[in-house]
């Protein structure tokens, strides 16, 4: 497979854009070489500048749940582009959107819009804080919330200290009042609550991991989060960007049956433009301003484009339900790939929830950043690789989920399940002992 064009392209712009990206996983940095630009995308498929076709397993890391292109979705937004872009004034649009959110998350009774995720938890963190009047965060190791300072940090030297920066420009100030924990960890989150219960505004989580690769919660660790969190008096935040309408038209929190007191949506809900939003309980959403005087706003929250988009999608949702079909079809991938890892002798584990999977290049099962860490990412970069070069395009990093779409057919999953065969039994470096 040929690859000049896209070489050039990001030459070009590295001299631009730092790292010649504007999201840093896009570079490819975790599996070594230069990403592929893209020139179009339709239904499952992905076609590079070189004139490549790859059956694409990122859909655009999430939102693409339709895959690319859904009629309905392009309808929608040619329709809204007619009737003006931006306006900064309040749209029908908002309300039918927040609508279709409010119906479909049994814990959310009002909602705010905003842009991305990342603006979705900063906002809900700054919300939880002005309702409790408290500072601690208490936030899970792994756990990916978006690049909202007091959330990009790790934890100290041990358990239940507080956190420290892991980003330059993130001040130890912020730092401090961040506690981060193990995932799937009752009894340290139990000594949380002890040593800091009265100062913690906020647990906020991934109640399915997406962002060290796909971990499932186990069913007590998320009963325990809401059981802590009510005795304690903390708002418990369900980070739903990814989750939300993806393992389960109403997300993991119906999943599992636990009502947050707020949740973070984002992807999914603006159907490939950018949307992001936090709802929850009336009575902590009336804190935000103008209704209450926690500060949030956004000169493009609301967008009559993205809110199109977003409405377009979760109808075509609501109204097919492909929920039992993407199960089907995710299934059918999760077993053809671990088969080809282990015919092959490869040490591999696979989780999945639905439509998100990994495949993990670890000997035991994961379940928390510790057992995750433990992978084997040069094997993963020969995989990663192995399949690109097979026209398959599954996520650049070990720790990030593939995601299935409704546009993926039984022949997509099959020729996959094939490229997978040929790379694990023909690339002696992924099963070497
Ligand atoms: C992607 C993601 C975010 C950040 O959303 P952006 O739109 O990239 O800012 C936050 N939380 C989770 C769980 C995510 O997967």
């Amino acid at each position: 497979m040929h690859h000049e064009k896209s070489r050039a392209a990001f030459d070009l712009a590295r001299s631009l854009i730092p790292g010649g990206v504007n999201s840093p996983a896009r570079a490819f940095g975790a599996v070594g070489g230069h990403p592929i630009f893209v020139d179009r995308a339709d239904g499952a498929y992905l076609y590079d500048i070189d004139g490549n076709r790859y059956i694409d397993y990122i859909g655009s890391w999430g939102p693409m749940i339709l895959g690319h292109g859904h009629p309905r979705v392009v309808e929608a937004v040619k329709a809204a582009v007619e009737r003006g872009t931006s306006f900064g004034a309040p749209t029908e649009a908002e309300s039918h959107l927040a609508q279709l959110l409010v119906d479909a998350l049994p814990s959310v009774e009002k909602v705010r819009l905003v842009n991305s995720g990342t603006e979705a938890t900063m906002s809900a963190i700054r919300l939880a804080r002005g309702f409790t009047g408290r500072d601690v965060v208490v936030k899970f190791a792994g756990n990916y919330h978006g690049h909202v300072d007091s959330l990009l940090v790790a934890a100290g030297s041990s358990a239940a200290t507080l956190a420290v920066p892991n980003s330059p420009g993130v001040t130890a100030g912020t730092a401090k009042d961040t506690l981060v924990l193990p995932y799937n960890d009752v009894a340290a989150m139990e000594d949380a609550f002890a040593d800091y219960g009265s100062r913690i505004a906020a647990v906020i989580a991934e109640p399915v991991v997406g962002n060290m690769g796909c971990v499932a919660p186990s069913p007590s660790f998320l009963h325990a989060l809401r059981d802590l969190t009510s005795r304690h008096g903390a708002v418990l935040i369900f980070d739903e960007v990814m989750t939300g309408f993806r393992v389960a038209y109403g997300g993991a929190q119906t999943v599992f049956g636990i009502r947050p007191d707020l949740t973070t949506l984002g992807k999914i809900i603006g159907g490939g433009l950018p949307v992001g939003a936090y709802g929850g309980r009336a009575e902590i959403m009336d804190h935000v301003l103008p209704a209450g005087k926690v500060f949030q706003a956004g000169t493009l929250s609301g967008n009559p484009l993205a809110t199109a988009a977003g409405i377009a999608t979760l109808e075509v949702l609501r109204d097919t339900n492909p929920y039992p079909r993407l199960e089907e079809v995710s299934a059918r991938l999760a077993d053809g790939l671990r088969r080809a890892a282990d015919s092959a002798g490869a040490v591999c584990c696979l989780t999945r929830l639905g439509s998100m999977m990994t495949l993990f290049f670890a000997a035991g099962e994961v379940t928390d950043w510790a057992s995750a860490s433990r992978c084997d990412t040069a094997r993963f970069a020969s995989y990663f690789w192995g399949m690109i070069d097979r026209g398959v395009y599954m996520p650049c990093s070990q720790f990030e989920a593939l995601f299935v779409s409704t546009a993926h057919t039984d022949e997509d999953i099959d020729r996959t399940i094939a490229a997978a065969g040929e790379v694990f039994s023909e690339d002696p470096h992924i099963t070497a002992k």
